[in-house]
């Protein structure tokens, strides 16, 4: 009853949502009533400032001629040019500052791809959720990510900045960090947008190199690289940034079909879409547009509504209007994009809400901001490799030697796109493992050697390594690549590691001490040496600020590693693309040594398989996996059925395992994947404790895209695999009639 009234109370004295939405279209179209042309072009501008803005940034902005700014530095910064829009232009609009806070502001996170790798959404969501309430403080209010571009070759330099290769996981954790960033803190000043990236095929640029050319079918677009777009609208994402690149020659900032036919029509995206910096200009540079005014009107008939740093919109689209060449309608249905994002940020009511130098400090590099980060950067490591349990490490009495150019390396721990994370803030692995050995003096440390970009280079240091490493009975050897070596831009050829660090690994293996190998990178490398030359191998990626505090967690044990890869790691490079989910082909897989039965679809020098698999991880303890169970082996009426296995907890410790489910669909009218990922299940086991994982298998996940590119599903046979990753599964097959 009490309920009821409380009902009644507040139903009278809140608006409905409908009346508000209304409340709201009318404040915006009274602003929009008063704008003049100019002013609306303005809305739509997005420059960077990235230090104090000089006279003439000013002036554009005292004029209404800027929108939204990328690249501002802090509260105190933000809120000084928040005061001029406001207090000194005409209609006092404030400004949309935009920052690429991609995976922390200033406590950084595991590089995004990283924690893909924890499968862990609840902890993704919470990690964007850290990021968003430091940037918020500081005055940011939109956030280019989440990342979601699929990529399939390691080759690119950015495959660091999204979740990996497969479309299925990648859509979660991009739904995961939308909310993360959008909704998950308490208060509605400390969330920010979001604004989902690059719109789409981006990470299918050939060969790896940044900004290629992409080619593939329009299948290929439906199947892998929209699913994770329409998990970032399904979770309400407020902004698109649209890629570089081009899809079936047109490039996106001009691809109408894209942006209109399938993004706004049929995936239903409502919100603001944005250029990828300077690419109406690049419609120019690439031999597209002949000019810029013809640039400027295909950018504004494909609908893309906000320019970034062309600057494009803020001149010419007043003359385009004037000139019948574009309708006023036309600005001003991108001009509502723009208001309604400020709206809803609350900036029309409060300008001055997010940029709070307060708050900003209390926020920063807080303690419960490096709790998260430090709890997803250990569930973000992959266990690759263990002989003989050389770890979890034992810090009694034992020698231990910390060799390698990223022991001590603080930078290149946050990986690129580190927002304004501080190398100073950083934890090396070298002051991790020193903390949790009390600073012992069965602690030694040597470089090994210098990166000089990829060159060979600083060997002469390797001899004192291998004099240091042969006084340890244990040896913690740190490689990696320096934090810009993956990211934007950061194509390369090789996938094998920079400058000597192979050389040294070789020459320190040559000792014969136990070698734990640490391998801190942004994407994966072609680990066959390291792993040879290895006893254990850990994927610590760039963990971030709490670098050292984490990974010294798990080498000593305190935490047990639990992360599976979301990206296959190749034999050799030239298995790329390499990935788990390729399509079924007519000719087998098996490996020839012989130049007579040479009919198989293998390399005959590498083989097909890759070193480690999609979803492969292991852990300090062993699981086995048994009892895989269908609730029926046809697929009933009630539209779905149960699969569960029993997992046990084999070891002697506590564990987190991720158990897989991949489908197979035996027959079909099209060539499908021999297997697909469709759901997983964390499970924390206790040592020998057993639990099941059930899964539900509903008619959604044995659906395809058909010969005319509709989502279909057909009769017939399925394979249902479940395991420890994509290569060791249980399995067991059911119909669908
Ligand atoms: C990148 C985007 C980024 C933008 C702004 C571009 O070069 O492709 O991902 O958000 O710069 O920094």
């Amino acid at each position: 009853q009490l309920s009821v009234i409380l009902m009644l109370i507040l139903g009278a004295c809140t608006p409905n949502s409908g009346e508000q939405n209304v409340k709201q279209d009318q404040e915006i179209e009274t602003l929009l009533s008063k704008m003049t042309i100019q002013e609306k072009a303005g809305q739509l501008n997005l420059i960077s400032i990235r230090n104090e803005p000089n006279e003439k940034q000013l002036q554009m902005i005292r004029e209404g001629k800027v929108g939204s700014i990328i690249k501002a530095n802090g509260a105190s910064h933000t809120l000084k040019i928040q005061k001029v829009a406001v207090e000194e232009s005409n209609l006092g609009i404030p400004i949309l500052f935009q920052e690429d806070v991609i995976h922390g502001y200033k406590t950084i996170a595991p590089v995004p791809l990283a924690e893909a790798a924890s499968w862990d959404l609840e902890a993704i969501q919470q990690s964007a959720a850290v990021a968003a309430r430091e940037a918020a403080a500081s005055g940011i209010h939109l956030t280019y990510a989440p990342m979601v571009d699929v990529c399939r070759d390691p080759r690119w330099g950015r495959i660091i900045e999204a979740a990996g290769e497969d479309a299925y996981l990648g859509s979660l954790v991009a739904a995961a960090r939308v909310k993360g960033f959008q909704e998950t803190n308490q208060n509605p000043y400390q969330n920010i947008l979001a604004c989902v990236k690059h719109f789409a095929g981006y990470g299918a640029s050939l060969a790896g190199r940044d900004y290629n050319i992409q080619d593939f079918s329009e299948r290929e677009l439906r199947e892998i690289h929209l699913p994770p777009f329409q998990a970032a609208i399904d979770a309400g994402v407020a902004s698109l940034m649209c890629a570089y690149t081009a899809y079936d020659g047109v490039p996106l900032t001009a691809n109408r079909f894209l942006l209109h036919d399938v993004l706004r029509q049929e995936m239903g995206f409502k919100g603001l879409i944005m250029t990828d910096w300077g690419t109406i200009k690049n419609l120019v540079k690439i031999g597209v547009a002949e000019n810029d005014t013809v640039a400027t009107q295909m950018a504004m008939n494909t609908g893309v509504d906000m320019d970034m740093e062309s600057r494009y919109y803020v001149d010419i689209i007043p003359s385009l209007v004037a000139d019948g060449l574009i309708s006023e309608e036309q600005v001003d249905d991108a001009v509502r994009q723009v208001l309604k994002l400020k709206q809803k940020l609350g900036l029309l009511d409060n300008p001055y809400l997010y940029n709070n130098v307060e708050r900003e400090k209390k926020e920063i590099l807080s303690a419960e901001n490096l709790k998260v980060t430090k709890d997803i950067a250990m569930k973000s490591m992959v266990l690759l490799k263990n002989d003989n349990n050389l770890l979890p490490l034992k810090s009694n009495g034992k020698r231990i030697a910390v060799i390698g150019p990223f022991a001590k390396a603080d930078k290149d721990m946050m990986g690129w796109w580190s927002g304004k994370g501080e190398a100073k803030d950083v934890t090396t692995i070298y002051e991790g493992i020193a903390n949790k050995m009390n600073k012992s003096h069965n602690l030694k440390y040597a470089k090994g050697c210098d990166i000089d970009s990829f060159r060979v280079a600083g060997v002469e240091k390797i001899s004192e390594a291998v004099r240091v490493a042969k006084a340890s009975d244990v040896v913690v050897i740190v490689l990696g690549e320096e934090y810009w070596m993956s990211g934007e831009g950061g194509g390369t050829a090789s996938l094998r590691l920079p400058g000597a660090q192979q050389q040294l690994l070789d020459a320190v293996a040559k000792t014969g001490k136990p070698i734990v190998t640490l391998m801190a990178t942004g994407r994966p490398y072609v680990l066959t040496d390291v792993a040879k030359k290895s006893d254990a191998v850990l994927q610590t990626w760039m963990p971030g600020t709490t670098a050292g505090d984490a990974v010294a967690d798990v080498l000593f044990g305190e935490f047990n590693p639990c992360g599976k890869l979301p990206v296959t790691f190749p034999v050799h490079e030239g298995q790329v693309p390499i990935f788990y989910n390729y399509r079924k082909t007519s000719h087998s897989f098996n490996r020839v040594n012989s130049k007579y039965a040479r009919y198989t679809t293998t390399h005959l020098d590498t083989g097909h398989d890759p070193l480690y698999p999609f979803g492969y991880g292991l852990s300090y303890t062993s699981y086995d996996y048994s009892d895989i169970q269908l609730s029926s082996d046809v697929f009933g009426k009630d539209g779905n059925i149960k699969v569960s296995i029993k997992v046990t907890n084999t070891g002697e410790v506590k564990g987190k395992e991720i158990v897989q489910l991949y489908i197979r669909d035996e027959v079909c009218s099209v060539t499908r994947p021999v297997k697909e990922l469709k759901d997983f299940a964390i499970l924390d086991l206790e040592a020998g404790e057993s639990k099941e994982a059930v899964f539900t298998i509903t008619e959604d996940k044995l659906k395809f895209i058909d010969a005319e590119l509709n989502t279909a599903i057909e009769k017939g046979e399925f394979t249902l695999f479940v395991g420890p990753n994509s290569s060791d599964c249980k399995s067991t097959t059911f119909f669908y009639r």
